[in-house]
């Protein structure tokens, strides 16, 4: 790979979507949480570790030929919480969304804990998570109370 920096940073998609604002090493776990292996034909482009107008350095993705359902943004703000999607149409930006991490969470993240009653197969719970703390991210279970850190999540969509 002999591209310098600054033309990886402006290759530009035609349709699709770009993730910016990600925080520095957490593009591939953003790829991860999306369900995106490399293997579904979208073209993607990552751009780690570059400089941010707003503050120090920041990870890219590019998904060629993606859009974003709203479930899917949510998820990423679980690892991205100032991240911002961009739509693209026709090399342009048509649509800027700011990720938002809601207070409660709900069928996105699963219990830790094997007795809770949102992990018994015979149980219709939807596992449902308080945001204890935004950063470093920790989520409570409303209905065990067990705590499920950032790590956790990643681990959940990585295996
Ligand atoms: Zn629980």
């Amino acid at each position: 790979m002999s591209a310098k920096p600054e033309e990886l940073v402006v290759t530009k998609i035609r349709r699709g979507t770009v993730i910016d604002h990600i925080p520095v090493g957490q593009a591939l776990n953003v790829l991860k949480i999306l369900g995106i292996r490399g293997e579904e034909g979208y073209r993607i482009a990552l751009v780690m570790n570059v400089d941010s107008k707003k503050h120090g350095r920041k990870d890219i993705v590019k998904v060629e030929g993606k859009e974003l359902s709203p479930a899917e943004v949510n998820k990423i703000a679980l690892i991205a919480p100032e991240a911002t999607i961009n739509v693209i149409e026709n090399y342009h930006i048509i649509r800027k969304v700011k990720v938002r991490l809601p207070d409660l969470l709900q069928g996105i993240v699963k219990c830790i804990n094997p007795n809770c009653i949102t992990n018994k197969p015979r149980e219709p719970v939807v596992p449902t998570f308080k945001v204890l703390l935004r950063s470093p991210l920790l989520l409570v279970c409303e209905y065990c109370g067990s705590r499920v850190s950032q790590e956790e999540i990643i681990k959940q969509y990585a295996g």
